[in-house]
C-alpha cells in the first residue's frame, strides 16, 4: 500500500517532527488515503520500478520514484504488529544529534558527518518479541550476625544463626528480544532502554515514509534471551532484600515462570553504515530516545597530519629556546 495525499496526490509520509501524517509535497496534515493495496512484491507499484525487496521486508523507500511503499502481506495476518512505538527522531534530528555528539573528535574522517554521507541513514522498524512473565522467586540460605564486646580483660564474640526465607511473586512486562536475524543481538540490547510507555497500537500509517521488517524468528525461538534478562534482574531483587547478615550462606534459589505472554510489537532504529578505508562502521541510532551505538573510525591522515604539525612546533620550539640560549652566552 502507498498513502497518498487526496489534495496533490503526493507521498504522505509520518513525520515525527509534527507527530503525524504529513505531506512534504502540499504541507497538508492528515490528507492521507490509502491506495494501490496490491503489490507483486518485486515492482513498485507506483512507477513500475523494480524495488529491492528482501524475505522479510515489510516497507521500502523506492530508489526510483522515493514513495513509501508498505507490503500488505507482511504486517497483516499473522504479521500483523500488536504494538508499534513511532519514530520521535527524523533523519535531520539525527543528523544534528550525531554532529553534536562527535564534534569533538578531531581525528574523525572529514566527511564522517558531511550531508552527503549522512542522507544514506535509514530509518527502520525493527521486529521486536516482548515478553511479560509473572514469576515466583524464592531464596533460602543461612545468615550469621555476629556481636563482640569486652568485659575487664576477656573479649566475647556471639555468633546468631538465622534462616533466611524470601519468597516473592514478581511480575515483568516488555522484556524485549529482536525478531531479526540480520541485526547483531548485542547491537540491539545495547539501543535499550526503550520507553515502553511510547507504545502505542499498531497502524501501517506509522511505517510510511521508513523502512521495515516482519519477525523472521518466532516467539519461542528469541525468549531465551528475554528470560535470562529476566531472571537477572530477580535475582539482583532477591540479593537486594537480603541485606543485614555478616555472612550469608545460599541453599537454595530458585526463579520460576508461572505465566507467560509474548508479544509481538515494532521499533524504531536509525541505522547509518559508513565505510572507510576498506572497513563498515555502523552506527545505530534508538528512533526514541536517541542513544547512539558505534565506535566512530579515526583518520589516519588527521593522526599523522596532527602529529606532523605537533612536531614541527616543538621543532620550532627548541630552536627559539637554542638561539635564546645562545644569546645569553
Ligand atoms: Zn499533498
Ligand atoms: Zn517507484
Amino acid at each position: 500500500m502507498i498513502f497518498k495525499c487526496k489534495n496533490c496526490g503526493g507521498n504522505v509520509i509520518y513525520s515525527p517532527e509534527k507527530k503525524g501524517m504529513y505531506c512534504p509535497y502540499c504541507g497538508s496534515s492528515d490528507s492521507q488515503e490509502r491506495t494501490m493495496e496490491e503489490c507483486d512484491m518485486e515492482t513498485c507499484p507506483n512507477c513500475g520500478g523494480q524495488i529491492p525487496v528482501e524475505e522479510h521486508t515489510s516497507a521500502i523507500i523506492c530508489p526510483y520514484c522515493d514513495h513509501s511503499i508498505i507490503l500488505n502481506p507482511r504486517v497483516e495476518g499473522e504479521f500483523t504488529p500488536q504494538k508499534i512505538i513511532p519514530f520521535q527522531y527524523s533523519r535531520d534530528m539525527v543528523k544534528n544529534l550525531l554532529r553534536e555528539k562527535f564534534k569533538k573528535n578531531i581525528f574523525a574522517p572529514t566527511d564522517f558527518l558531511s550531508d552527503a554521507r549522512l542522507n544514506s541513514m535509514t530509518g527502520e522498524y525493527v521486529p521486536f518479541w516482548m515478553y511479560d512473565y509473572r514469576t515466583g522467586c524464592d531464596y533460602q540460605g543461612e545468615g550469621t550476625r555476629v556481636r563482640v564486646w569486652s568485659s575487664g580483660n576477656r573479649r566475647y564474640t556471639e555468633t546468631s544463626y538465622y534462616n533466611v526465607a524470601r519468597s516473592m511473586e514478581v511480575q515483568y512486562q516488555n522484556i524485549p528480544a529482536d525478531a531479526s536475524v540480520r541485526l547483531p543481538d548485542a547491537v540491539m540490547d545495547l539501543m535499550e532502554p526503550y520507553q515502553y510507555g511510547g507504545l502505542v497500537d499498531f497502524k501501517p500509517e506509522y511505517m510510511s515514509g521508513f523502512q521495515g521488517e516482519k519477525y523472521n524468528m518466532n516467539w519461542d525461538m528469541v525468549e531465551s534471551r528475554a528470560r535470562t534478562k529476566m531472571e537477572g534482574s530477580a535475582r539482583r531483587l532477591l540479593q537486594n532484600s537480603l541485606g543485614g547478615y555478616s555472612s550469608l550462606r545460599t541453599l537454595r534459589q530458585s526463579v520460576n515462570v508461572l505465566d507467560t505472554k509474548a508479544g509481538y510489537n515494532l521499533l524504531p532504529v536509525w541505522k547509518y553504515i559508513y565505510q572507510y578505508d576498506g572497513q563498515t562502521y555502523p552506527f545505530f541510532v534508538n528512533g526514541q530516545t536517541g542513544k547512539v551505538v558505534g565506535k566512530i573510525p579515526i583518520s589516519r591522515n588527521k593522526v599523522l597530519a596532527y602529529g606532523l604539525t605537533l612536531w614541527l612546533c616543538l621543532l620550532g620550539i627548541s630552536w627559539i629556546l637554542i638561539y635564546l640560549v645562545g644569546g645569553l652566552f
